[in-house]
């Protein structure tokens, strides 16, 4: 991609409205816009990682057995009466009159509609386990949206569903998504606690938060300082001993019962990535959504939901990789993996070489950005540094008249010189 011919809306300026960096920096790097207090652009920086996340979310997801769906953002309210939700959610649900007066809402999640699909369908204990997700926009008119996309109004969630014959099943069902979230936020270099939780308006027995630390964080959480000195990467990790760790959000953490011995408790602030319910028969039951068991019986099966907050991740993974000069993208979430400063764009022989190695990495499947653009280097550093790519090459006519070139890690600030050849095959190995 050729900068100049991009779109990249970057600014000088730190919006005064942005309170917390990751905002500043979404904002300062041209990656959303805000269209309504709460809503937002996604622009097309912004737009890259979101679908880098999306699709990391999509292979474990679909690694961990669920299987894809997309449900639509506007359901009709008599699903909601049905559950026995309507009434319950208040004002945080956007309420919807279509053009025949009938009652409609924009989901701010999708319980109903999928229990009404699988009531439809499934009839059978043999057709379980099923774990139907989609990755879509929720709206929930939130008091304070704030924070840019971390809280906002419309936002994108993936939301797994899953359906067992019995409380056993359903448990196997949650532990193969908690594992499947450590794997998923690990993949995107983020360590994510699970605390136990409380299970709020989705109702239920069994939930954690998945909750990464960071200054900014919007809830308290407090956990066993064992968490600091477990491999999140393991292939091995254990739920059983994990879920046995004490970790806990401030709502559900109470000091005087905490098991946990005060030199090895720790405290911080939290961002809540991701939240996993089990909780029964709540909506099967109302809705009819049964099957026939084993023995013959009809039952009402038992649900799990599984949500990440897949557009609030950007903003956090900008909490946790930044420094004073802008983001610092880890590699599998990065919007370009490589930017190329064409330093003197002017130059032939310079500007030759930068064009050579933008098509050579592009035809390689390297995602690249080019800076060709008629600007001052120190102005084309900075946008660099701002936009936070993996790595930066920087080709200038001295070093071009040796066949040489600069590579530079963004988040170590290490640099080597390297001659064409060996760039590519470092990049592209
Ligand atoms: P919170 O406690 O932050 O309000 P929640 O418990 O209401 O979240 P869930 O219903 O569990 O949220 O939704 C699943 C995930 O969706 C959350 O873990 C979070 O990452 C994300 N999420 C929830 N509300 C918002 C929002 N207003 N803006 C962006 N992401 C959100
Ligand atoms: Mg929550």
């Amino acid at each position: 991609m050729r900068l100049s011919r991009y779109f990249l809306p970057v600014l000088k300026e730190t919006p005064a409205e942005a309170q917390i960096v990751s905002h500043q920096l979404m904002l300062r790097a041209g990656m959303v816009q805000q269209l309504a207090a709460g809503i937002y652009s996604w622009l097309p920086l912004g737009y890259a990682v979101l679908r880098k996340v999306e699709a990391i979310v999509h292979q474990e997801m679909q690694r961990a057995g669920a299987i894809p769906i997309l449900m639509p953002t506007i359901q009709p309210a008599d699903l909601w009466i049905e559950s026995g939700r309507y009434n319950d959610y208040g004002k945080e649900m956007l309420r919807i009159r279509d053009r025949h007066d009938r009652s409609m809402l924009y989901g701010p999640t999708n319980e109903e509609n999928v229990t009404d699909i699988f009531r439809r369908h499934v009839r059978s204990f043999k057709q379980l386990p099923l774990n139907l997700y989609h990755i879509q926009w929720k709206f929930r008119d939130e008091v304070r949206p704030r924070f840019g996309v971390m809280r906002g109004r419309e936002f994108l969630m993936k939301d797994a569903y899953s359906f067992d014959l019995d409380a056993a099943g359903a448990e196997a069902s949650y532990d193969a998504m908690f594992l499947a979230y450590l794997r998923t936020f690990r993949r995107m270099g983020l360590t994510a606690i699970p605390m136990q939780a409380d299970t709020g308006p989705i109702g239920g027995n069994l939930s954690h938060e998945f909750q990464i630390l960071a200054r900014t964080g919007e809830s308290e959480v407090h956990f066993d300082a064992a968490f600091e000195a477990i491999d999140f990467s393991a292939d091995d990790l254990s739920v059983t001993e994990l879920k046995a760790l004490y970790a806990a959000a401030d709502d559900k953490h109470d000091p005087a019962a905490c098991p946990v011995p005060a030199e090895r408790l720790r405290s911080g602030r939290g961002i809540e990535v991701g939240h996993i319910f089990y909780f029964g028969t709540k909506y099967s039951e109302p809705m009819g959504a049964t099957v026939i068991g084993p023995d013959g019986a009809t039952q009402p099966v038992h649900m799990g939901s599984y949500g990440i907050g897949v557009s609030r991740l950007v903003g956090a993974l900008i909490e946790a990789n930044h420094d004073d000069k802008g983001i610092i993208w880890p590699e599998a979430v990065a919007p370009f993996k490589v930017g190329i400063v064409d330093l003197r764009p002017d130059d032939a022989l310079s500007h030759g070489l930068a064009e050579e190695l933008h098509e050579r990495l592009q035809r390689a499947g390297v995602d690249v950005l080019l800076d060709e653009r008629d600007e001052r280097a120190g102005a084309k550093f900075a946008t660099m540094e701002l936009i936070g790519l993996p790595w930066t090459v920087t080709v200038g006519p001295r070093g071009a008249k040796e066949g040489k070139v600069e590579l530079k890690a963004r988040a170590s600030g290490e640099t080597v010189e390297l001659d064409p050849d060996a760039l590519v095959q470092r990049l592209t190995a």
